[in-house]
């Protein structure tokens, strides 16, 4: 057996339409797996499944709103129509609103928490039923490292990526008796459109994360294509409800 192998499977990538989506679905692509590309912009998502394409696998664009329950139920019904089955589920999707706490209005904290913490359960809530029928599955959800650190910027982001890697525990002890496992990846610093826009509002972060990153460098998308594969693979099999970081170091130097 190739422990990698992914033939035959088919994933969902939530926003794997760009920056670390599209860098895990190439890393589950390159492996075998028939890629469904979640997301709301048309024009990137098209050109993502064209890439994935080029991988010689199976992939097609499903319009989301990760805030919609009912879009995040009907990707999954979508793609057990179009593919017959659903083995692994990443929930990539996620957005920041960065200001002081003090000054958030209501209607921002719930909408960061909506996208980043409740999607990511109402997808794992639709995608279980499939996935059980199926033998078994793969989640893999996306922390931060506000998983692990505050930032006076993201109280919202940090509270939401905290509370994804304690879903993805909860997950994956109710779901292991299903051989559906359940597990966190926390990306260091990455260069994607999200953390342009991030050094744009914060000063200094660009130098502040160079200096910081023990590795050197700002990740890229294709530094978490290897993890992916690993978490959607049968190599992973007995890996269930861990949070691993993918950082270059950054959460572990004093
Ligand atoms: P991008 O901004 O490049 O990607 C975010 C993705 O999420 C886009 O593909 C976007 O697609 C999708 N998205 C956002 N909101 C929604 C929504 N409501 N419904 C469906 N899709 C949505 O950023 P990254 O690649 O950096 O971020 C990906 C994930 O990684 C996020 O969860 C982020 O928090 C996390 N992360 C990023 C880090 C980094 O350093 N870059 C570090 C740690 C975590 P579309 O616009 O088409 O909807």
């Amino acid at each position: 057996m190739n422990l990698f192998e992914l033939s035959g499977r088919v994933a969902i990538v939530t926003g794997g339409n760009g920056g670390i989506g599209l860098g895990m679905a190439q890393g589950l692509a390159t492996a075998g797996a028939s890629i469904v590309v979640a997301a709301r912009n048309r024009e990137k998502s098209e050109s993502a499944v064209a890439a994935l394409a080029a991988c010689g696998v199976q992939s097609m664009f499903v319009p989301l709103d990760v805030g919609d329950p009912e879009s995040c139920r009907r990707v999954v019904a979508d793609t057990v129509d179009r593919f017959g089955r659903l083995d692994i589920l990443v929930n990539n999707a996620g957005m920041s609103i960065r200001k002081p706490p003090e000054t958030y209005a209501l209607e921002e904290w719930q909408s960061v928490l909506n996208v980043n913490l409740t999607g990511t359960f109402v997808c794992c809530q639709a995608a279980h039923g499939a996935m059980k029928a199926a033998g078994g599955g793969k989640i893999i959800n996306i922390g931060s490292m506000m998983s692990i650190f505050g930032a006076a910027y993201a109280a919202a982001y940090s509270a939401s990526k905290g509370a994804v890697v304690q879903l993805t525990r909860s997950l994956a002890t109710a779901w292991a008796g299903d051989n559906i496992q359940v597990n966190a990846v926390l990306p260091g610093w990455i260069d994607t459109e999200l953390t342009q826009e991030a050094r744009r509002q914060v000063s200094g972060l660009h130098e502040r994360i160079l200096r910081r990153t023990p590795a050197g460098r700002w990740g890229r998308p294709e530094d978490l294509a290897g993890i992916a594969a690993f978490l959607a693979s049968p190599a992973s099999d007995f890996v269930t409800g861990a949070a691993i970081p993918v950082d270059g170091g950054f959460s572990v130097e004093f």
